[in-house]
């Protein structure tokens, strides 16, 4: 291990009791049932809906006065929401989608920007039995006709802006019904007709007061993910009410969330840490959630934790990146005490980037590992366990974590291969959308295949080494690309680093990597060399890079991962493939 393990203090000395105490005898004596399954309200008949655990049963616990959501605008706009407005909010929405002829289990879109409507809206189609399906704002006409056409959409929420964006596709959609326009400011100009219909009119003349929330179970369609297109075409995954039980249970041990503890979560809901935990887990356990419409801006963000008093902060490894490129006079500028747990998500976390946060945030960053697919956390550093940086912890309580060989055989300590987890946790997916040969092809020998490679250490701590399909194999090594990344960062020129296998006739694949520079450094050629020498006295002259390029933006999904695929396919001159989740440049 290159970075020292951060020891946590004990229990006693921390600032709060966290929630999981003690991770090794939790793990040893855990139930699903007993302490999952059993700690939600449930649906009087016994059946089970997301949208009543996160919000109604708040209020019907007498915690409607809590604020469940603070929504701060681009231009700085603020709007306040208890969980009883939210309940109200909610049952309005969900009343207007009875009226419109919404089924159990229609796929309805929600396309629009981070604004307090797209949340009253999800949890409104999940009251009424239907199936919501977030994208990001971001998005192009065809991305959103993708999706649309393949998930046979039957309603789309939308605004103003973006509706007129995808205006000329919407009659491809045949299966859509209804869209519905969300216009907060009230200034554009919209014309409704049968199909299109107005969000503030369907608000106003709608009567909830009799709503009956749809006696869904546990077994009902809840959210349909696409996923980030990190490998290939993105994926159309569906999941079932039942998944809230893990979102729950995670982010009340994994993320240490508490009744009352502010909350702010930098995912949009176009990508599943924006639902799962941009949604259910937060307003499940009872916090306050900041929502922002903005941006990533380390100015705002740390304006954001000082005004609000943030207690725990959920982001990802391309964010933290970018905070430490930001620099650490900028952190010194503001107060961020009112921290008290800091997580990440998403992508590997350099353990450079836990070293930093260890001395910038008074606290490490707790790398957390999970999936579309697998709908909540799997793999975490808790509050109360050490940290090795650059691992990503040990499996969540209930959940069986294995490293297989190519025969999908368990391997000891040490060794690597594919990471695997035991089919039957709460939040596993129900189906990849009309793709069962690809679902079948997951599930072997007993074990649900995650396509990632990793190693699990004589601790019990796993190490993510890279995807299967981003694996290098050089002169007979295999080598995954985050160690070789993570090398790189350390460097003090280097902002991020994407390594690749180039093919090579004698060495079957060499490793090259495209870096990009942090402010301040010219891409000259004594830096290449000099990072390559780098690197090779952090790792073995055989994992080093043979070729480094400069490049100036790094390829990356809009949920923030780097596309390796992509990178080697610009090298290789190769077709491009899908690049629907390709965040813009710049
Ligand atoms: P696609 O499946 O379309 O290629 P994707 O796998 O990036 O895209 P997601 O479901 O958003 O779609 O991401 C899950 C993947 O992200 C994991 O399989 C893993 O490769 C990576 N990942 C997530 N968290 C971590 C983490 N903490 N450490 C390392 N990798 C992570
Ligand atoms: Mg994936």
């Amino acid at each position: 291990m290159a970075f020292e393990e951060i020891t946590k203090p004990s229990v006693s000395d921390m600032k709060e009791t966290p929630n999981l105490i003690d991770y090794q005898s939790t793990r040893e004596d855990f139930d699903w049932y007993r302490d999952g399954f059993s700690g939600l309200d449930w649906l009087p008949d016994g059946g089970l809906n997301n949208a009543y655990e996160a919000v109604d049963r708040h209020v019907n616990n007498g915690k409607g006065k809590q604020k469940a959501l603070i929504w701060i605008g681009k231009n700085g706009d603020e709007e306040t929401y208890t969980y009883s407005q939210f309940k109200e909010e909610s049952d309005k929405f969900g009343q207007v989608m009875k009226n419109l002829g919404m089924q159990r289990a229609d796929r309805v879109f929600i396309f629009m920007d981070r604004i307090p409507e797209l949340y009253f809206a999800a949890m409104g189609i999940l009251k009424a039995g239907g199936v919501i399906a977030p994208l990001f704002s971001a998005f192009g006409p065809d991305p959103v006709r993708d999706r649309m056409e393949d998930a046979g959409a039957s309603f789309l929420v939308t605004t103003p802006e973006l509706k007129s964006k995808i205006d000329t596709m919407l009659p491809d959609i045949k299966t859509l019904q209804k869209v519905i326009v969300i216009d907060k400011s009230d200034t554009a100009n919209i014309k409704t007709d049968e199909k299109t219909l107005l969000y503030k009119d369907l608000m106003k003349n709608v009567d909830a007061t009799n709503f009956i929330l749809e006696p869904t179970t546990q077994y009902d369609f809840s959210i349909m993910h696409y996923t980030s297109g990190s490998t290939g075409k993105p994926k159309g995954v569906l999941h079932r009410h039942q998944a809230v039980v893990q979102q729950w249970l995670t982010g009340k041990w994994a993320l240490d969330l508490k009744e009352g503890d502010i909350y702010f979560c930098t995912a949009d809901p176009g990508w599943v840490t924006g639902t799962s935990y941009g949604m259910m887990a937060p307003w499940t356990n009872c916090v306050t959630q900041i929502i922002y419409e903005g941006g990533f801006s380390a100015a705002s963000w740390y304006e954001i934790i000082q005004k609000y008093g943030v207690t725990v902060w959920y982001t990802a490894p391309t964010a933290i990146r970018l905070l430490m490129r930001a620099g650490e006079a900028v952190v010194q500028r503001y107060d961020l005490s009112s921290l008290r747990f800091i997580g990440s998500v998403g992508e590997p976390l350099n353990p450079e980037a836990v070293v930093w946060g260890n001395k910038n945030y008074k606290m490490p960053i707790h790398d957390n590992w999970w999936q579309t697919e697998t709908g909540a956390i799997m793999c975490a550093n808790y509050a109360t366990t050490n940290i090795r940086p650059g691992s990503m912890g040990k499996p969540f309580p209930g959940v069986t974590m294995g490293i297989l060989d190519d025969q999908y055989n368990e391997l000891g300590a040490g060794e690597s291969g594919i990471l695997a987890v035991r089919p039957g946790w709460p939040s596993q997916m129900f189906a990849y959308w009309q793709q069962d040969e690809m679902y079948n092809s997951r599930f072997k020998k007993g074990w649900y295949i995650t396509g990632d490679q990793a190693s699990i250490d004589e601790d019990g701590y796993f190490w993510f080494q890279g995807r299967a399909d981003d694996v290098i194999n050089t002169a007979g090594h295999l080598v995954g690309p985050f160690e070789v990344e993570s090398a790189l960062i350390e460097h003090k020129a280097v902002a991020e680093a994407g390594v690749i296998g180039k093919p090579d006739p004698i060495a079957m694949e060499v490793v090259k990597a495209f870096v990009t520079l942090n402010p301040d450094y010219e891409a000259t050629d004594q830096l290449r060399r000099e990072l390559i020498g780098f690197a090779r006295d952090k790792l073995s002259a055989g994992v080093a890079p043979r070729e480094i390029d400069f490049i100036d933006v790094m390829p990356k999904t809009r949920s923030g991962k780097i596309m390796r695929r992509l990178l080697k396919a610009r090298e290789l001159g190769l077709p491009e493939g899908d690049t629907s989740t390709l965040e813009d440049d710049g």
